[in-house]
């Protein structure tokens, strides 16, 4: 038997987008219902990344600044939409330590060219602080983005040889793990959200008028009928979209890409947590706790395709369920790529291995100067009668992108 519902607004997907999108419309005294295919929400891409609040910085190959102009307003923004969710704990998120980004001797950019990126995205953020004084950095209003470092104050740390440059820079990452304990919290103790998991959307069907959400869970198939429909499905959007008859520009790339959780020895507690740039590199985020969230690309990269969905085999990884004999081999690569210039973090003890979708355009890697992929201005929400499908990009502008399908949703919801 068909389990079938109605619902004012359904929301697909309780990642950052759909659960804030939800909470957003909660607040303004609109009943949601919130369907995800996992048992809990937070359990993808939004749980499983690098936490990394971005200032624009890394984007230094779009010329445009149009990644770093999105970039800076999600993270300007990031903490204070959250404190609308999760209150004044939104104030206390755990942090990293500050990034150095570390150039590559074989980056698609040199030093110089960095440098007049980061001083663009200084002046950039310096205006939109001048024009809002609301604006902060999860908390903080730094006068300065970036500094010029030098290569002998991270002697002590990396192996310079592999060098040619580096900054200080104002960047942070928070623990994406706290973040979504707190958002399960909000999700559970709101009257207004009804939290259906274990049910995998299939497509949404327009017939007749209406909007009508199918799929399946392990007691069969099941329908909502709903007035409004938010897709924030991340990898599986642009397939729902198709079913909705919101056909995508091609283009668009899905990469499967591991990330470690280690206990790092005690030496490296206190040191910098640090982006390699611009390439096929990594990253070593230090934590207050005393772990790392560790990235190698070439050993953690290992999926990538132009379908429109990606296959069945990524589900595994991207919800953290990956054999023991793998998770050993993937944490043993990632280490070792990142010990070749981090010394000291191959011995890091690993706690965790799994694995995220990146959805962006591009058809080559990040290695090639020309590849959209160093363009991630196409996101945002994009609305058909009542459907409304939100490419949030990254974490960072994730809560920018909720909130505005939320406003999209409440100006059909008055008109109607
Ligand atoms: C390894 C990695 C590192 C990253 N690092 C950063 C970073 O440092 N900073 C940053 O800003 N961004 C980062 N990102 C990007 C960021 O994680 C994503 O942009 C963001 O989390 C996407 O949020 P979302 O809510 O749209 O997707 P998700 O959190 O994946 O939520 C989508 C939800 O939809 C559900 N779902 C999917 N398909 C179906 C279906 N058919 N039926 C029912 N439910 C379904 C999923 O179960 C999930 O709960 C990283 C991504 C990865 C993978």
């Amino acid at each position: 038997m068909i389990e079938r519902s109605r619902a004012s607004v359904a929301i697909l997907g309780a990642g950052l987008t759909g659960v804030g999108t939800a909470l957003e419309l909660a607040r303004n005294g609109i009943p949601v219902t919130l369907v995800d295919q996992d048992e809990c929400p937070m359990n993808r891409a939004s749980l499983r990344n690098e936490g990394k609040i971005h200032l624009g910085l890394i984007y230094a190959n779009d010329r445009t600044l149009n990644t770093a102009r999105v970039q800076l307003q999600g993270a300007l923004r990031f903490r204070s939409i959250l404190a609308r969710w999760i209150g004044p704990r939104a104030d206390r998120l755990r942090r990293s330590t500050p990034f150095m980004y570390l150039v590559a001797n074989d980056s698609v950019l040199p030093v110089d060219r960095l440098a007049g990126h980061y001083e663009a995205v200084q002046s950039m953020y310096a205006g939109f602080l001048d024009d809002d004084p609301a604006l902060d950095y999860l908390g903080d209003r730094p006068d300065r983005l970036w500094e010029r470092g030098s290569l002998a104050h991270v002697e002590k740390f990396v192996r310079t040889d592999r060098f040619v440059g580096s900054f200080r820079t104002a960047e942070v990452a928070i623990d994406p793990a706290e973040l979504s304990a707190l958002l399960r919290q909000a999700i559970a103790v709101s009257p207004l959200i009804r939290f259906l998991p274990g049910r995998r959307v299939a497509g949404v069907d327009r017939s007749g008028g209406r909007l009508r959400v199918e799929g399946e869970s392990s007691s069969g198939a099941w329908t909502i009928e709903a007035d409004q429909v938010v897709n924030a499905l991340w990898e599986n959007r642009l397939g729902v979209d198709k079913t909705a008859g919101l056909v995508a520009t091609p283009g668009w790339l899905h990469r499967l890409k591991y990330r470690v959780i280690a206990r790092l020895p005690e030496k490296l507690r206190r040191a910098p947590s640090v982006t390699m740039v611009i390439g096929r590199y990594g990253d070593v985020v230090i934590r207050p706790d005393g772990t790392a969230y560790l990235s190698w690309y070439p050993a953690g990269l290992r999926g990538w395709t132009d379908e429109l969905a990606p296959p069945a085999s990524w589900n595994g990884p991207c919800r953290g369920e990956l054999p023991e004999e793998e998770a050993r081999s993937i944490a043993f690569e990632i280490l070792a790529g990142i010990d070749a210039w981090y010394p000291g973090i191959g011995m890091s003890q690993p706690l965790l291995v799994d694995a995220g979708a990146i959805v962006a355009y591009g058809c080559t890697d990040v290695d090639d100067a020309s590849s959209a992929l160093h363009d991630r201005s196409r996101v945002g929400v994009t609305s058909v009668e009542g459907y409304h499908s939100v490419d949030p990009g990254k974490l960072t502008t994730a809560p920018l992108f909720a909130e505005a399908a939320a406003a999209r949703v409440l100006g059909a919801w008055t008109t109607a």
